[in-house]
């Protein structure tokens, strides 16, 4: 990274919409802790943040994997995943991120015994906690886990069925490879039809025929990742004419290999297309990131200065499902930020 100490204070204090970030790949080392000293004896997740963060060493997917699951058993109480809620937002508003959709997958939890109407209870707590606390505002992507059947259905119904006020659309994860987005058509359609916005996860590892199908069969108003969208000009086109936004998260990209390295990342061709981006974490503790270091990849691979770097939060206002009044009052935000603490003389 060779952005300048100026600049990474700039993105630092910048305030920032993050559009595509998992509940529990959030989870930082101090929440895991925090919920592992309760379970001391019956986890094998350790109750130390310096021994979390090398127990989150990445390796390899699978890896990944099984320490995701792990920190999903910590959850069992809903006093638990309030905790990891109000942390995760805490965290976020320590990197100045004013409003975040915050990607949550109900169906682990639902499969350990919570009950929907309780589920919905405790995080709806913790986001208004969120709001009072720090100010960050919290709105929900209720995530199928990419598999059809019984998983996609209940969160269909969690999300139809309880449809709690921060709930703003539904997300598609998963593994994708193999796995036709088409499946998830009916679900949804559904989606759409009470009103919520869609937003699968596709082309991360799969190719531009999986993001066609996001768009075609799910009707996806964002996607997540869609990188390999890259390879399919007529799909560049298609997501530039319609405004449709990539989520961008290039670290995570290169820690499940779905790129070989940063400096291969197709973002710079993907902006030089006229695609809509914004920059996101992920998982970002599990990754070794955050939102600000992703925005200062970003700043590297796009060759952006403080202008650069506000347009991007500026993009993610623009393309989150923030109400009218809320993307003019975060704008606003962003441009006293940068009238105030612009480096560059004015004129
Ligand atoms: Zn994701």
């Amino acid at each position: 990274m060779v952005i300048s100490p100026e600049l990474t204070r700039f993105i630092a204090g910048l305030p920032k919409a993050e559009l595509h970030v998992h509940h529990i790949g959030a989870a930082s080392p101090r929440i895991v802790a925090e919920l592992a000293a309760r379970y001391e004896g019956a986890t094998a997740v350790p109750a130390d943040p310096a021994l979390v963060e090398a127990f989150y060493d990445f390796r390899d997917f699978a890896h990944f994997l099984r320490v995701y699951a792990q920190v999903v058993d910590l959850l069992r109480t809903p006093e638990d995943l309030w905790t990891l809620i109000h942390g995760v937002g805490g965290d976020l508003a320590a990197q100045r991120v004013r409003y975040a959709e915050l990607t949550i997958t109900p169906q682990p939890h639902l499969t350990r015994g919570f009950a929907p109407e309780e589920f919905c209870e405790v995080i709806e707590d913790a986001r208004r906690r969120v709001e009072a606390d720090y100010g960050t505002i919290l709105r929900w992507c209720f995530d199928i886990p990419g598999v059809p059947g019984p998983p996609a259905d209940q969160t269909l119904s969690i999300a139809l069925d309880q449809r709690p006020d921060g709930l703003v659309s539904l997300g598609l994860g998963g593994p994708e490879a193999g796995v036709s987005r088409s499946h998830f058509a009916p679900h949804f359609a559904a989606a759409r039809a009470a009103g919520l916005h869609c937003v699968p996860h596709s082309g991360e590892v799969t190719d531009a025929g999986y993001v066609w199908q996001a768009i075609r069969d799910l009707g996806a108003e964002r996607i997540g990742h869609g990188i390999r969208s890259v390879e399919d000009p007529a799909l560049l086109e298609h997501l530039a004419e319609h405004r449709i936004t990539l989520e961008i998260c290039p670290t995570s990209n290169v820690c499940t290999r779905a790129v070989p390295s940063l400096a291969e990342h197709p973002l710079p061709a993907l902006v030089e297309a006229g695609v809509p981006i914004t920059v996101n974490s992920d998982d970002p503790p599990m990754f070794g990131t955050d939102l600000n270091r992703e925005y200062a990849v970003a700043a590297e691979l796009l060759s952006l200065g403080e202008k650069g770097v506000a347009d991007l939060a500026r993009a993610a206002v623009e393309a989150s499902f923030l109400g009218a009044e809320g993307k003019s009052a975060l704008l606003a935000e962003i441009d006293a930020y940068v009238a105030q603490n612009s480096s560059a003389p004015p004129g």
